[in-house]
């Protein structure tokens, strides 16, 4: 049982938002129950699985009973929901944004603009699903997908609407995989999004009756190195200083602020 259906069976709300795709590991902790984390959308599993009956994890977020369904779920992976006809990557033909939103007080918005004229109490079942694989990058981000700030501002807006109350988990997803890509910038950007994003929570709720947890399910050796000045940009080189600690041993050596550790093993089931 999975802690969004703990909170669903005791009459409270739950969500999940995340930057990467809905149906990736950490999103889908929330809602989906799978052998294997890579089943994400029908043609993602072995036919003998399928045939046995195993549910893709993007069905399983549609297909859940009413009484336990995810009530808010937004971010990326559209292509997991909709049928290689339309774009997208199921290979049974299926439209689950459609059949989504074919539920009662139900919603699928897919940009921006849409998920900013949801008016909270109006529904009780909310997908958002804003490219077809994992949202792009903060740097790259275009105006039509939402900010994970925005998303979870959203998300607490809509679940508040539950009396009693409700659990939500908010992903910054692509702090991991730009880590994991050695990219120090990229990933930096996205942990100021995800900053913005516990900052935009805490406005919102009340404190004496919420519990916030900011947490990382597993860390990257990032490191800052060197002996740069004071206001050395964090992205710049260090070294060379004069003055600098070592009796000025390091001068003249220039070398990145930031630095990578070793990249984690990215073998077979042990994808970011
Ligand atoms: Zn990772």
């Amino acid at each position: 049982v999975t802690l969004a259906e703990m909170a669903r069976a005791r009459g409270k709300a739950a969500g999940a938002v995340t930057t990467t795709r809905l149906t990736h590991a950490t999103p889908a902790a929330t809602y989906a129950h799978a052998a294997l984390r890579e089943w994400e959308g029908d043609a993602d599993m072995p036919a003998a699985a399928r045939a046995a009956g195993c549910a893709d994890i993007a069905r399983q977020l549609v297909e859940a009973p009413a009484r336990t369904r995810l009530n808010v779920a937004m971010g990326g992976g559209r292509s997991r929901f909709t049928p290689v006809a339309s774009g997208g990557k199921r290979a049974d033909g299926r439209d689950l944004t459609r059949e989504w939103a074919q539920g009662p007080r139900a919603a699928y918005v897919a940009d921006a603009a849409a998920l900013a004229a949801l008016r909270p109490g109006r529904m009780d079942h909310v997908l958002g699903l804003f490219d077809a694989e994992h949202l792009p990058d903060v740097e790259d981000r275009p105006s039509t997908v939402p900010s994970l700030a925005d998303m979870t501002t959203k998300a607490i807006d809509l679940l508040s609407a539950d009396r009693d109350g409700y659990f939500l988990m908010v992903e910054g997803g692509k702090i991991d995989h730009l880590n994991h890509a050695n990219q120090a910038r990229g990933a930096l950007a996205e942990t100021v999004d995800f900053a913005e994003a516990v900052k935009a929570a805490l406005a919102k709720v009340d404190l004496r009756d919420t519990l916030v947890i900011v947490t990382a399910d597993h860390s990257h050796g990032l490191t800052i190195s060197g002996y740069a000045a004071r206001g050395t940009p964090i992205l710049g080189l260090a070294g060379g200083e004069a003055g600098a600690g070592q009796g000025g041993r390091w001068q003249g050596l220039h070398h990145a602020r930031l630095r990578h550790g070793p990249r984690r093993s990215q073998g077979r089931g042990a994808p970011p």
